[in-house]
């Protein structure tokens, strides 16, 4: 403290002298005054500073979301901003924000040759701008997805189930120190359960195959799906047989994205390591345009039918009145034989 004082008085004395020394034509000559007291450290610039992610060169993360996390959560507690230079699936690269002011911050990680980590290659972790710039513009404190997620890798590693938005905005407070909007939160919440079972492109689609003893089967193949709810995106689908006794088997199961064509033909083409592709093989679904498409492309010799009961229960959703009966009807409709006996039930069905 007593340097700075005496620095302090050293600068008043210059200043002083200064002056004197301006005074030319009795007029004064306008000069910058110096910072005084504390503020002098403040403003002079700093050169050299450490960014606090404690990465080392060499380190490996298991994906390049990682690798920002940690820097992420550094710069949000350091107060710096970083930008993100060339990213791919093989490599990212990161910079200070501030590196057209000449900042030498940077970070390269990619993939080694027969790796999936992410290797940190190039690594400068000494800042050399001025982070009090920081403070008033890039660096504000504010939460966002990804450092919510960071959180929750943390805490819940490789868990779906995460506490509910309110109770983590109150664990993101206590370990980044701020506040995260709801909205916030619950898209980091989400970005945890992505990040967990896989990121769309990565796609980590499951697929149990149960019975691997078709032979013995029915040559039917019921296909259905359910979606999941709230946060968990995706759906839920599963083929079953029967065998001579009607028992009814499940041959697969798999969580595949929601509404991605791919995702069917993937799950089909996992099935069909199990169910050979053959004349009179049938599949029978609701009308997801996808199964019929794929069920074509993947098993072109099989047919594709229509599940009488859920098209009974979508016409059922279409009536007004008596919907109970108008599903029966329907149903006893597609049980009829002959083309004629179809044409006479009809005109009746359709009168209704
Ligand atoms: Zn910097």
């Amino acid at each position: 403290m007593e340097n700075e004082v005496f620095e302090d008085r050293e600068h008043v004395d210059n200043r002083i002298d200064n002056e004197e020394d301006n005074v030319v034509d009795g007029r004064h000559e306008y000069v910058e005054l110096p910072c005084s007291g504390e503020t002098i450290q403040q403003c002079q610039k700093v050169l050299e500073w450490k960014d606090g992610t404690g990465i080392e060169i060499g380190q490996e993360f298991v994906s390049k979301e990682a690798v920002q996390d940690v820097v992420n959560r550094a710069a949000n507690k350091y107060c710096f901003a970083t930008k993100t230079g060339k990213s791919d699936p093989s490599r990212i690269t990161l910079r200070c924000r501030q590196f057209l002011e000449g900042c030498q911050w940077y970070l390269r990680a990619g993939k080694g040759k027969n790796s999936d980590c992410f290797k940190v290659k190039v690594y400068r972790r000494m800042h050399t701008c001025d982070r009090s710039d920081l403070s008033t513009t890039d660096c504000k404190k504010t939460g966002t997805p990804r450092l919510i997620a960071s959180v929750l890798h943390e805490d819940y590693p490789a868990q779906l189930d995460t506490p509910a938005p309110k109770n983590i905005m109150g664990i993101a407070r206590g370990i980044l120190g701020m506040h995260c909007s709801y909205s916030t939160t619950w898209r980091g919440k989400k970005q945890h359960v992505s990040d967990v079972r896989g990121s769309p492109e990565k796609s980590t689609r499951i697929c149990t195959l149960i019975c691997t003893c078709f032979k013995v089967m029915r040559k039917v193949i019921i296909m259905d799906a359910t979606f999941f709810k709230s946060i968990y995106d995706g759906m839920l689908v599963f083929a079953t047989a029967q065998d001579p006794n009607h028992h009814n088997y499940i041959i697969a199961f798999g969580v595949i994205d929601k509404e991605k064509d791919t995702s069917w033909s993937w799950f089909l083409r996992k099935l069909k390591t199990v169910v050979p592709d053959e004349p009179g093989l049938v599949f029978m679904s609701d009308i997801y345009q996808s199964i019929i498409k794929y069920v074509a492309q993947v098993f072109p010799n099989a047919k594709h039918g229509f599940c009488i009961w859920h098209m009974s229960q979508n016409g059922r959703g279409r009536v007004k009145n008596e919907k109970d009966e108008a599903a029966t009807k329907f149903r006893e409709l597609a049980h009829v034989y002959t083309d004629h006996e179809f044409r006479t039930e009809y005109e009746k069905f359709k009168r209704r």
